[in-house]
């Protein structure tokens, strides 16, 4: 490793190269803190070319490495490797072309979401729009196919990623599709988009930007439970209207946010649903008084329309407040990432009250309506012990419930450490053993982001085949993930 890491400094240059206890414990978690690995060096390279050496000096001395862009993933993408390289991109920040005629950007991985479309503003934006857009990289968002709330109308990252400059785990240099829209071929591109750091580091982000709607508007309805709210997003999308968002938030929520950015929700109310509507005005003023009907008609007798920008403002930022604001309300808590049917939002709601009630905790719910993206936020005190399994049981019931309501395990913040226990519950071996050997024909060495995604740690060698028990799992000695 000593030898390695002393390749590494050349490369970067000793500024860059963090090997000590300090400068490490920065990287150790992302945004899943109940994980933390330090890793034995974390480089910060500052060009493509940068990247590119790195990842051949741990190809040639065989040392498995991680991708990291801000760190905020929620599902330990990039948690480190304790004898591995952690490889930042947050130094790799330029916007390196933009082209509006065109509708193209091209961006280094380290560049934040909301750059983006501070980069193309005002006459253009780029709509995937995670929560942590201020501090998430590009990089991270290709990894994990990151979404957002005005992903319902506009598609996830993979809609908006028409080329890649990749650095593949033996260090070579490629690009995967570019400018136009669909390449021939097959789909190298797709399958890089939300493969979490597993077949390499992405360099260079070719994107799509639209133009700027004519108009935007946003009204946040107050009801008396989650189940009258979730009947008005089915009856809103039923109707055919297509809102930009559709977001809820039920009562516990409400009251964590309304602490912290103090927009005068009416805390005790059982769900508040923000409804934003974007496009052209005439169509916009039509269809939004029709949302507002359904509103009522479900049962909502406190509509509010934002009456100007600075008020729209700040009704989504108590929406992206509702992840920070927990804390108020509790001193650990669990993101959940779940998907169902839309359909099926009442029903699983309540099977998700019910767990709560059955573990005697507090599980708070904000999630992208219209998409049926769950975040259940399951309240623990990491204090009490025995608390965070408890609470990191309920999390595992909750996707349970998802999956049986015919949904996912994830909707945006990927598998990760966290969630690759839970794949053979939606994927078959025949599928698994797919997915590793798309992995292999990436990585055949296992150097990129081993460990993570893949249920079972398999080298690329193994044949990958039908599931046969282990001598020490047949004795009860060994348990399988
Ligand atoms: C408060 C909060 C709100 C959030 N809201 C949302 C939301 O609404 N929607 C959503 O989708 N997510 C959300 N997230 C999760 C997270 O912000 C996203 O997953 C984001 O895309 C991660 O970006 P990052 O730069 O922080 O990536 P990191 O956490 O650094 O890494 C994430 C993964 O990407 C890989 N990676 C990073 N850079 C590269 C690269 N250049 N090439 C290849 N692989 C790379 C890593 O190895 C890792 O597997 C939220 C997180 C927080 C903390």
């Amino acid at each position: 490793m000593e030898e390695l890491i002393g390749r590494l400094r050349g490369i970067v240059g000793e500024r860059w190269c963090y090997t000590a206890e300090h400068q490490l414990r920065t990287y150790e978690s992302d945004g899943l803190l109940q994980y933390a690995v330090r890793p034995a060096v974390a480089v910060l390279p500052g060009t493509a070319e940068e990247v590119q050496a790195c990842v051949r000096a741990c190809a040639v001395a065989g040392v498995p490495w991680v991708a990291r862009g801000s760190g905020s993933g929620l599902s330990g993408g990039a948690l480190p490797l304790a004898e591995g390289v952690l490889i930042v991109t947050s130094r790799m920040k330029r916007v390196l072309e933009v082209d509006l005629p065109n509708q193209r950007v091209c961006v280094e991985p380290g560049v934040t979401n909301t750059a983006v479309s501070s980069a193309v503003a005002p006459d253009f934006f780029y709509p995937p729009d995670p929560s942590s857009q201020i501090v998430c990289s590009i990089g991270g968002n290709v990894a994990e196919n990151s979404g957002g709330a005005h992903c319902f109308k506009y598609g996830f990252t993979t809609t908006y990623v028409c080329g890649l400059e990749v650095v593949l785990p033996d260090g070579e240099l490629v690009t995967l599709g570019g400018p136009e829209l669909d390449p021939p071929g097959y789909d190298l591109l797709g399958a890089f988009v939300g493969s979490e750091g597993t077949l390499g580091i992405a360099t260079k982000v070719w994107l799509r930007v639209l133009p700027a709607p004519e108009t935007v508007k946003t009204l946040v309805a107050f009801f008396d439970s989650t189940h009258a709210a979730g009947e008005a997003v089915s009856e809103i999308v039923q109707s055919g209207v297509v809102p930009g968002a559709i977001e809820m938030m039920d009562r516990i929520a409400i009251e964590a946010s309304e602490q912290m950015a103090h927009a005068g929700y009416p805390v005790g109310r059982g769900a508040a649903l923000l409804v934003e509507l974007d496009g052209a005005e005439r169509e916009c003023e039509a269809r939004f008084e029709e949302v507002v009907a359904v509103c009522e008609r479900c049962g909502s007798d406190d509509v509010r329309v934002a009456r100007d920008e600075a008020e729209r403002q700040l009704f989504w930022k108590t929406r992206k407040a509702a992840f920070p604001a927990m804390g108020r309300i509790s001193p650990n808590y669990f993101v959940q990432d779940g998907v169902i049917p839309r359909t099926k939002l009442p029903e699983v709601l309540e099977a998700i009250d019910g767990l709560a009630q059955e573990y005697g905790m507090i599980v708070a719910n904000v999630f992208h309506a219209g998409d049926g993206n769950l975040h259940p936020l399951v309240c623990f005190d990491g204090r009490n012990e025995g608390e965070a399994e408890r609470a990191e049981e309920l999390s595992g019931r909750i996707l349970d419930a998802c999956l049986e309501a015919g949904g996912s395990i994830t909707g945006e913040h990927g598998v990760g450490v966290d969630k690759k226990r839970h794949m053979p519950k939606m994927f078959d071996e025949p599928d698994l053993a797919a997915f590793q050997r798309l992995r292999c024909a990436w990585d055949p060495a296992g150097l990129a982001n081993p460990g993570k995604v893949m249920p079972t740690p398999r080298l690329c060698g193994e044949v990958p085949g039908v599931y046969r028990q282990h001598p020490l799992e047949a004795a009860g000695l060994a348990e399988r993930f």
